[in-house]
């Protein structure tokens, strides 16, 4: 595993954790891991079948305590993320559960990120809460504010970077030395940027979590998450959280997760190609009133992006001159981008926050958090550039003719 490290990405992806002999086939190894859907596993007497239960790295018993298909997706996170070891989950929400239950413990307190994704922050402004562990939201965009919200029960740092919608970043390193002096775990859901667009272990960042529904599977057709950071924490979110609160993920969707992840760095060089197009293309756009994409030297943290990011990723957000109307004009025009929610897929999704995912937030708080009536949220799928321009201009046009 460890020469694996050393490999390119686009070696890692494909042959990290998949194994090179086997025990069990007389006549050679399957190419592809195999699937192991089963539920339980069966033993012969009762003395192997006790040594499983006292000594787990000695054997299967039962797939929610672990299961090879499971665990070779697990081999192929940690090298992929430059983590000691790793976990899948059911979800991104299991994920980012799970490691926030074994992060913290009664009356602690979070230091987060204030736009996170929606379901996350109501685990920390809600679930948690009823359980005495406060979280105080701060613009981490901006250092200091973390360091001022830390107090002597704070345990955790939870980030994301680039944020959703407005695609705002966060300066990891900074962030994670802050979180170190402090004796914090630091946490970040690194779905929108992928491995192949940064790095936060490498930069200080404590643990890991994605949605694997998105970028990391690819294709839109599992939901899946993962926990990725130092042995001691990813055995005891294994062990406890994960195994008793069981947010463990079926055998075929880490199969399908796992046969995904081979093709991420070419994906995402290719999603980061077009999103770059396309973005650029927007900016000059008379109906649009402003573009973010961290590629763009307009982002107002372009620097930073060229810092710690090693690709831009496929998000785009914009910001439509015409309003809510604007907004939902172009949405109900795409012909070849489909209207949906979730992001990372081939194909090109396209949501207007206002009328669907913040419809119930009320006007004056959307506005306040930057999510406004004109917002537009593009996840740059993998067809052919010109083939999207030309959806997105056809949409625009309709609407500015
Ligand atoms: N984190 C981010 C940044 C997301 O965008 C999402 C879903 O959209 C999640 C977590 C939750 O992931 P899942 O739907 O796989 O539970």
């Amino acid at each position: 595993m460890t020469s694996q490290r050393n490999l390119g990405k686009n070696t890692q992806a494909i042959h990290a954790g998949e194994a090179r002999t086997s025990t069990t086939e007389k006549s050679g190894i399957p190419l592809l891991p195999p699937i192991y859907q089963n539920s339980t596993f069966r033993f012969t007497t009762a003395a192997e079948c006790a040594e499983a239960f006292r000594d787990e790295e000695s054997g299967y018993v039962y797939t929610r305590w672990g299961n090879p298909t499971q665990e070779v997706l697990e081999k192929k996170l940690a090298v992929l993320e430059a983590g000691e070891d790793a976990l899948a989950t059911a979800s991104g929400m299991g994920a980012v559960s799970t490691a926030l239950l074994t992060a913290l413990a009664e009356g602690g307190h979070v230091v987060a990120m204030e736009n996170l994704y929606s379901a996350t922050f109501q685990i920390l402004n809600e679930e948690l809460q009823r359980f005495g562990i406060e979280t105080t939201f701060v613009d981490a965009t901006d250092t200091a504010q973390i360091e001022r919200a830390i107090r002597d029960d704070t345990k955790v740092l939870y980030l994301e970077s680039p944020t959703n919608p407005l695609l705002k970043l966060i300066d990891l390193r900074a962030s994670a030395e802050i979180a170190k002096a402090h004796g914090l775990t630091s946490i970040i859901d690194n779905t929108f940027a992928t491995p192949c667009g940064q790095q936060p272990i490498a930069l200080g960042i404590d643990v890991v979590v994605h949605s694997m529904t998105k970028y990391l599977s690819g294709t839109g057709a599992v939901i899946a998450g993962a926990i990725i950071g130092e042995k001691e924490f990813v055995t005891r979110a294994k062990e406890g959280a994960l195994r008793n609160f069981g947010a463990v993920i079926s055998p075929f969707n880490a199969w399908l997760t796992l046969h995904g992840l081979t093709t991420l760095p070419l994906r995402f060089t290719r999603h980061c190609e077009n999103a770059a197009r396309i973005a650029a293309f927007l900016e000059t756009h008379p109906a649009i009133a402003w573009v973010r994409y961290p590629g763009l030297p307009s982002h107002p943290q372009h620097e930073l992006a060229e810092h710690q990011m090693e690709a831009f990723g496929g998000m785009i957000t914009l910001e439509l001159k015409g309003g809510r109307t604007a907004g939902e004009h172009l949405v109900d025009r795409l012909q070849l981008c489909s209207l949906a929610v979730s992001l990372g897929d081939v194909r090109t999704l396209i949501c207007h926050p206002a009328s669907t995912t913040h419809s119930h937030v009320p006007a004056e708080i959307r506005q306040q958090i930057g999510v406004t009536d004109g917002l537009v949220r593009i996840s740059v799928g993998l067809e052919d550039t010109d083939d999207i321009i030309a959806d997105l201009e056809q949409a625009l046009q309709s609407h500015t003719s």
